[in-house]
């Protein structure tokens, strides 16, 4: 199943996210539907608090092709040396910005059977693994670049998102007028 992407301007972009309890059936979907949402939004990694769910979890399909799980990940180890990397996010389209991170990182995490794994990554994997990662800390990647482009982006966003909901509510509304409208049409019939 395709889910709603988040973006930036919204709450749960924000939050710290809580551990996953239990890798259950239910998990295993979530990460099947992210991978599939992701495919579909053409992006190499998609976290949780991204479709609404501030749990730690992550996916990620890097330049090997391979599907990978993060569940409750912990970076245990960074790379002195660092480097630029042109950075998008799928909760902040057309926006990109050169960001600068550690070249390789070690994490610890479950798979979605629940299996701990060690991973030591370099290239792209572990630059998106970093990405994903801000993402349970409630940090997006420009807030990593120009503090000035930063706040201009965020508050164009917060605008975009206060325009999404003021339409969403009258849409709501003019809804709940019009059905208002048959009822009074209905209960007038049936005098
Ligand atoms: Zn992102």
């Amino acid at each position: 199943m395709i889910l709603d992407i988040v973006k930036l301007g919204e709450e749960s972009l924000r939050e710290k996210s809580v551990a996953v309890e239990e890798v259950n059936d239910e998990i295993k979907q979530l990460a099947n539907d992210m991978f599939e949402t992701m495919i579909e939004a053409d992006g190499v990694g998609l976290a949780a608090p991204q479709i609404g769910k501030n749990i730690r979890m992550f996916v990620i399909i890097a330049d090997d092709d391979i599907r990978r799980v993060f569940i409750n990940p912990q970076i245990i180890k960074t790379s002195e040396e660092v480097g630029p990397y042109d950075e998008g996010c799928l909760s902040i389209p057309q926006v990109y910005e050169s960001i600068i991170r550690p070249l390789k990182v070690t994490v610890q995490a479950l798979n979605e059977n629940g299996k701990p794994f060690t991973l030591d990554a370099d290239g792209l994997l572990a630059r998106v693994i970093q990405h994903e990662y801000d993402h349970l800390e409630g940090i997006v990647f420009i807030d990593r670049g120009d503090k000035a482009f930063a706040e201009k982006t965020e508050q164009a966003f917060q605008k975009r998102a206060e325009r999404a909901a003021k339409k969403a509510q009258e849409k709501a509304a003019k809804k709940a007028r019009l059905n208002a409208k048959l009822a009074a049409k209905e209960a007038k019939k049936n005098k």
